[in-house]
């Protein structure tokens, strides 16, 4: 019997843990390295990409989440397209389509389209707008970790390139069957596609964690400073140039 510990246990317990980083599909850790912007650091056993720096990344979030925010009422009340068949024209938008839905019964069905479509990307560009305004104003208020934890969790449920698909599919079946007049909705429905899509591409989620857990930790050594009596700048974080001095 051998009862010697296991010799890699110090070793694992010995890792600094903002020194590596797990890679999410395959758990491999590897040595935190710098990535330049343009580079892209990939998993060597699985190929998932790790870290992938994007250029000016708060200010182009916030930009094309605000224009998604912008475009998001046009989108979901205004008429999409209006079909005519045999002098009879028919119209709608997103909203009316849900409850239209909800009152033939398919109550479930509804529920899931206003929840992915209209609930749950209105809320996900609500919450990017607020991050990334948050950070471009060096304002690092205490929710900001939750609001990104929520992101990060509503990120999988917003459906709306889904919604996008059956736009197309009712366009191509029904073009045979009656005149297809586009309406303003729909410019605004793939506008605001765009702009999700976008969006949640050019958010760097590691810079914005860095910046989020700086912002945390300047906060506490202004809290510290402040019961000590001392005075800082929130802009330019005086207190840090005080101190080195
Ligand atoms: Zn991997």
């Amino acid at each position: 019997m051998n009862s010697e510990a296991p010799t890699t246990t110090p070793a694992v317990a010995d890792i600094d843990i903002n020194q590596v980083i797990a890679c999410p599909d395959c758990d491999l850790l590897l040595e935190k390295i710098p990535v330049a912007t343009g580079e892209k650091l990939c998993c060597p056993r699985c190929g998932e990409t790790l870290r992938e720096p994007k250029t000016d990344s708060i200010n182009r979030t916030l930009a094309l989440a605000l224009t998604g925010l912008l475009l998001f009422p046009f989108a979901i009340f205004m008429p999409i397209m209006t079909l005519n068949t045999m002098g009879l024209e028919n119209s709608g938008n997103i909203f009316d389509e849900v409850i239209m839905t909800w009152d033939t019964g398919y109550r479930f069905i509804a529920l899931i389209v206003a929840l992915t479509t209209i609930i749950f990307p209105l809320i996900k560009l609500l919450l990017l707008f607020l991050i990334s305004l948050s950070l471009k104003f060096k304002r690092y208020h205490n929710s900001l970790r939750l609001l990104m934890r929520s992101y990060i969790h509503l990120d999988e449920w917003g459906m709306l390139e889904v919604f996008m698909i059956g736009i197309l599919v009712t366009i191509i079946k029904m073009h045979h069957m009656a005149t297809i007049q586009y309406d303003v909705g729909l410019f605004c429905f793939i506008g605001l596609l765009a702009a999700a899509l976008g969006s949640s591409l050019m958010m760097d989620k590691d810079e914005f964690w860095k910046l989020i857990e700086n912002g945390e930790r300047r906060n506490q050594r202004h809290r510290g400073a402040e019961a000590e009596g001392t005075k800082f700048c929130s802009n330019t974080d005086f207190l840090e140039q005080v101190a080195k001095k």
